[in-house]
């Protein structure tokens, strides 16, 4: 499994393209263009210029900065969309003025087939397993393959996602990562939605919202 990351839009979000060696086979995850330009220079010149076949476009959630490039990649590759069933509903950037404030102008087509904790997804010799991560939002997913994770904004390095959208909750948010993301092998690569990547080990050793989480719960949610 080979992995590229692009950073688009006005927001920095870390698209992924992921392929397999043998197939050429390949997801694009997070399309998070701010425009249709910027996708056919970043992400589908890529993908042209490696002459990857894009089999599914993943969302890790439905934040418009993860979503907003679905349309482009879709017309382009017409690859079917894939998002957690908890976030499908907010495909699209109704309800997301925020995103057009930063100047996101692509809407995202509705969701082709949703996602729930335990599918898998194949492309080529690859398998990417879907673990659902509530907390940055409710249909917040992270993706495991066999030496990474994708995990959109659920973590960051050194730092973990905000809690303080609608859907978004702390506590959830710690959960999910103490229960599916501290548990994976130390030597996982963290894809992360936004920054640099980092690795498990390096979370469970640097991360305060891992080592003391209960230092910075926000007080409503006591
Ligand atoms: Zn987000
Ligand atoms: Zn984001």
């Amino acid at each position: 499994m080979i992995v590229k990351m692009l950073t688009v839009g006005a927001l920095g979000t870390n698209c992924y393209v992921v392929w397999c060696e043998k197939t050429k086979e390949a997801v694009v995850i997070d399309p998070g263009f701010s425009t249709e330009e910027e996708g056919k220079e970043t992400v589908l010149h890529f993908i042209e210029t490696k002459d990857l076949h894009v089999k599914y476009i993943i969302n890790t959630h439905g934040h418009a900065d993860h979503t907003s490039g679905n349309a482009v990649v879709k017309k382009a590759t017409n690859a079917p969309i894939l998002i957690h069933e908890l976030d499908a509903p907010l495909l699209g950037l109704s309800g997301q003025d925020w995103a057009s404030m930063f100047g996101y102008q692509i809407a995202s087509p509705p969701a082709d087939k949703t996602l729930r904790e335990g599918d898998t997804i194949h492309f080529g010799k690859c398998t990417l397993a879907v673990m659902h991560t509530p907390g940055h939002i409710r249909g917040g997913i992270s993706l495991a393959g066999t030496n990474c994770v994708f995990v959109g904004d659920t973590l960051f390095q050194g730092s973990i996602g905000r809690t303080d959208f609608p859907g978004g909750s702390y506590k959830t948010l710690i959960r999910s990562i103490k229960e599916k993301l501290v548990t994976l092998p130390d030597t996982f690569i963290v894809y992360t939605g936004h920054g640099p990547t980092t690795t498990i080990a390096q979370e469970k050793r640097n991360n305060p919202f891992i080592l003391t989480p209960e230092l910075y719960a926000p007080d409503e949610e006591e």
